[in-house]
């Protein structure tokens, strides 16, 4: 692959990789206090204000706020940037290495993303379950967007 649909792809992966990392940390949290997993509202634990776009942009966010709730001063977990910033290495990390291959490299986010969860599941079975069938259902959404826009940036490389 030529250097240009390769970093094309690249920053694509890091951009799905931010938003899947956001939105595992938010599915964790509802899975494990019974919550919505889509249709809840984004909000401060401790304080329970909602929360703005601003305040949920994976990583750029918990830096800018200095890791502290904007409402009630509260420390928000180290472990919500560190979560986020893991999957924004991981996909283009996969990416790197699988290119030739998406459809091992889509399997390897969806394995990751449901290992994930399992492992942060408390209990909730019932949760649980719902919060896999969600992202199967995000990950074949995101995977059919991904063969598109791949299969664009090859085409027009005349690849
Ligand atoms: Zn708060």
């Amino acid at each position: 692959m030529t250097a240009y649909p390769f970093c094309v792809l690249l920053i694509g992966s890091f951009l799905i990789g931010s938003v899947i990392g956001a939105y595992f940390c938010t599915a964790d949290y509802r899975i494990n206090t019974d919550k919505a997993l889509i249709t809840a509202k984004c909000i401060c634990p401790e304080c329970g204000h909602t929360l703005l776009l601003t305040d949920q942009i994976p990583v750029i966010s918990w830096l800018l706020l200095k890791g502290r709730c904007r409402y009630c001063g509260n420390p928000i977990s180290v472990r919500y940037p560190l979560t986020e910033g893991s999957f924004m290495l991981f996909y283009p990390v996969c990416f790197a290495i699988f290119h030739n291959t998406p459809w091992l490299y889509l399997l390897l986010w969806y394995v990751f993303v449901t290992a994930g969860l399992i492992l942060k599941c408390h209990g909730h079975i019932r949760s649980l379950i719902k919060g896999i069938s969600i992202m199967t259902v995000f990950h074949l959404a995101i995977s059919a967007l991904y063969l598109v826009l791949d299969t664009a940036v090859r085409y027009s490389a005349g690849l």
